[in-house]
Formats: C-alpha cells, sequence, structure tokens
C-alpha cells in the first residue's frame, strides 16, 4: 500500500544556504513549507564556502565598477540588520569571525589602482587603513605594502547554518529527491524521494547545488543547463595562526590569494586559502599544492611561522547555470518553468538576492497558502560539520 503522499505549499529541494535562507522567508510569509536535505544541512559547498558577504568589492579589482558589482553591493549592508535583529531574518547569535574583510597589495600599487580605490566612487567600501587600524597580521615591521579595509564581513558559517536550521521549524525532511513526476495533463508535479515517500506541492524550489543538475535530468527536464567551476582550496591549521581575512592582489584582476580564518575546537586556527591558488591548482596533485601554497606565504607574509603547522587540500565545484565560455554569474539565478524554480544562488552572500526573486514571482503570481493535514513524524537531516575539523 502507498503511503499517502506528503502535501506542503512549498517544497524545498536542498538545504544549503539557498534552501534554509528561502525556506525561512517563506515561513515568514505563512507559507508551508518542506525542505528535503539528502546529506546533512549545508553539507555541500556551503560548509565549505570562506563565509564572506561579499559586496563585490573583488569584481572591481579591474578597475572599474561594473554592473555585477553594483547588483551586489547591498548584500553586507543586508546581512549585517539580520546579524543586528534588524532585517529580514533574525540572525542574532550568528558568530561574525570579523567585521571586515581586507585587501592587501605585497608591494607597491600600481598607481592606476592606487587612484581608483581613493576615488569616490569607493569611498566607504575600499578605505586604506595603517597603524592602529591596520589587522595584526600586517602590523609586523618587515611588511611592506598596503591595506584596504573593504565593506565586507566575514560568518562563521557553522553558527549560520544551526541558526536557519532552528528558523526551518518542523519543516525539515532527511531524504533525497530523486524525480519529478508530471502528469500527462500537465496537473501539480509530485516529487518522488529515495525514501518513497512522495510529496505533493503548489511549488518546487530546486536549490540542490550540484544535485540539482542529476535531478533535472532523471525527470527528463534539460534546461536551464549547469556548470561547475571547480577549486582546490588549501588548508593550513597550526596554534596561534594570527586571524587574517583579505584577498591579495595579484597581476591579474582576480586575487591571488584569498585567506580566512577559522576556529578549530582543539583551539587551533585554521587559514582557509582560496583565490587563483585554488583556481589555477585545480589540477595539481595535493602535495604540489601544498608546496605552492606555503611558497606563496612564505613569499607574501614571511614573518608568520607555519613550522609544524598542518596541511592538506580540499576539491570542491562550484554550481552554477551554465554560461558561455565559463564567466563568472554575478548575480543570483531563478528560473521557472510551471510549477518548478530552478536556483542556484553562485555566492553565499547573495542568498537574500535568491530569496527576494522567488517571493516575487509567488506574489506576482498570487500564489496562497493553503490548508495541508498536519505533518507525520519526519526524519530530520544533520548539520553539517566544519570542514577544517577533518
Ligand atoms: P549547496 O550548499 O551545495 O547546497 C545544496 C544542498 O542540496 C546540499 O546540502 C546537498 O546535499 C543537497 N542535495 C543535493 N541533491 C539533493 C537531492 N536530490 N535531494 C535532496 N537534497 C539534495 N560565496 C560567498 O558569498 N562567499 C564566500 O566566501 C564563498 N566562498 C566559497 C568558497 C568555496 C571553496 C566554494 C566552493 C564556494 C564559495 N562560495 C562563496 C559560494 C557559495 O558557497 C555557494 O554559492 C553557495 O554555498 C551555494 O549554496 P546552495 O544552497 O546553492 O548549494
Amino acid at each position: 500500500v502507498m503511503a499517502t503522499p506528503l502535501q506542503t505549499d512549498i517544497c524545498i529541494i536542498g538545504g544549503g544556504i539557498a534552501g534554509l535562507w528561502l525556506n525561512a522567508r517563506l515561513r515568514q510569509r505563512g507559507y508551508h513549507t518542506l525542505l528535503l536535505e539528502a546529506d546533512s544541512l549545508g553539507g555541500g559547498q556551503t560548509i565549505r564556502s570562506q563565509g564572506i558577504i561579499h559586496g563585490g568589492t573583488k569584481y572591481a579589482l579591474h578597475g572599474s565598477l561594473t554592473q555585477a558589482a553594483e547588483a551586489i553591493a547591498g548584500m553586507p549592508l543586508r546581512w549585517r540588520a539580520c546579524l543586528e535583529g534588524d532585517g529580514e531574518l533574525d540572525l542574532r547569535g550568528v558568530q561574525v569571525l570579523s567585521q571586515h574583510h581586507y585587501l592587501w597589495s605585497p608591494g607597491s600599487l600600481i598607481s592606476k589602482m592606487a587612484g581608483f580605490f581613493a576615488s569616490k566612487a569607493l569611498r566607504g567600501r575600499v578605505d586604506a587603513v595603517s597603524g592602529e587600524q591596520l589587522p595584526e597580521v600586517f602590523r609586523d615591521p618587515a611588511f611592506r605594502g598596503k591595506v584596504y579595509r573593504l565593506a565586507e564581513l566575514v560568518l562563521d558559517v557553522p553558527s549560520l547554518l544551526q541558526r536557519l536550521a532552528e528558523l526551518a521549524g518542523d519543516s525539515l525532511l532527511g531524504d533525497r529527491a530523486e524525480r519529478f513526476d508530471t502528469p500527462a495533463d500537465g496537473g501539480p508535479q509530485r516529487l518522488i524521494c529515495a525514501s518513497g515517500r512522495e510529496i505533493q506541492a503548489q511549488r518546487f524550489v530546486l536549490s540542490a547545488g550540484a544535485g540539482s543538475e542529476a535531478l533535472l535530468h532523471s525527470s527528463g527536464i534539460h534546461k536551464p543547463a549547469m556548470q561547475r567551476r571547480p577549486l582546490q582550496m588549501v588548508t593550513v591549521c597550526a596554534a596561534n595562526l594570527p586571524p587574517l581575512y583579505a584577498h591579495c592582489l595579484g597581476a591579474s584582476p582576480k586575487p591571488r590569494l584569498t585567506v580566512t580564518t577559522h576556529p578549530l575546537t582543539n583551539g587551533e586556527q585554521c587559514w582557509y586559502l582560496g583565490g587563483e591558488l585554488a583556481e589555477q591548482g585545480v589540477t595539481s596533485d595535493p602535495q604540489a599544492l601544498i608546496q605552492r601554497a606555503a611558497s606563496e606565504l612564505a613569499e607574501l607574509l614571511p614573518w608568520v611561522n607555519l613550522q609544524g603547522a598542518r596541511w592538506d587540500t580540499l576539491r570542491i565545484d562550484r554550481a552554477e547555470p551554465a554560461q558561455s565560455g565559463l564567466t563568472r554569474p554575478d548575480s543570483a539565478f531563478v528560473q521557472q518553468q510551471d510549477a518548478l524554480l530552478v536556483c542556484w544562488p553562485t555566492k553565499l552572500a547573495l542568498a537574500p538576492d535568491l530569496s527576494d526573486q522567488v517571493l516575487d514571482l509567488l506574489q506576482r503570481q498570487a500564489l496562497q497558502p493553503g490548508q495541508h493535514p498536519p505533518l507525520p513524524e519526519l526524519p530530520h537531516p544533520p548539520l553539517a560539520k566544519p570542514v577544517w575539523e577533518h
């Protein structure tokens, strides 16, 4: 005998930042939701992110502000409002690792860049700092270079996930979505799960990150297409590593290195290294990449003692809508096909933008919360564990 399908207004598939943020906002609006997570909450890209709430300055490194940079510029303020209990979601209690992300240039900055950073367009977004305002690591007398403070912050992603899971209440379901079943008459779709459960909803939101492609394909849906941009990140853990949250400027418009610092439960700190190092190092063998990272740090921050540090690498794909030439997508992506909305935030920072877009679509379609029988007891997905602990 087949169990009765679970019924909800909006079924969200995937509990990364995109699904969790949207779920909290939909519940606030009075919608009944179910959020399916196959593995652990945030356990895909989200827990591996650096937690930087970008304001787009990284994209301004070409020496001009593009549309892309403008679209993302409002995000840090929205997140800060949430952290203060004054925004669209109450994120009080989420740990801020650093109130600012920084940008440093190891040598003398090409004068064109220096002029641009000092320009009116970037005032309050990129500010040169010196002396006491410098992050600790740059106060060493051996440091030669310039440091800029960005209007961006860095969050502790595990505590963010924990808070969003609280806001999800009883809407979480630990199960894997396997395929959509669309009747020939085009009526409401059903979702079939790995457990055999079936879910009926007014709308399905697919926010399964890299998992969205397989789910679409197994349902016979081939658009939108997805792309993966792979990274091999480097972690270096030691006691007494100074906190560092910064992009290092290189010769190209992309950061040469992006460093964030994460506390470990054993009291050590972990530097998590991304940027060009992780993009270019994707095909390297882990030992070779670790050597490359060590020599980068020895060249850029020679006064930091890394003796006895433990090194590792971690591979992960960024999942995004396909773009020609693998260019960088620059805003959250939402595309609707009948009852199905396919989403990729493309950045942790853009989760609020993704939710805005979905809420706008639902509002334009005048989607009303419905009446649903109470849900049975459902298995809960666990929270993802920090990757630096492994
Ligand atoms: P995910 O976090 O991948 O979540 C998708 C979830 O769906 C997973 O939990 C998965 O288990 C689940 N799932 C998959 N298939 C199914 C299925 N069939 N049924 C049920 N569940 C399923 N962005 C920033 O803004 N700032 C940063 O500092 C930053 N740093 C980054 C560093 C790295 C190394 C990487 C890889 C990305 C970084 N990003 C950053 C980008 C950011 O992490 C991602 O854009 C964002 O986390 C994507 O969120 P998501 O919810 O779409 O996907």
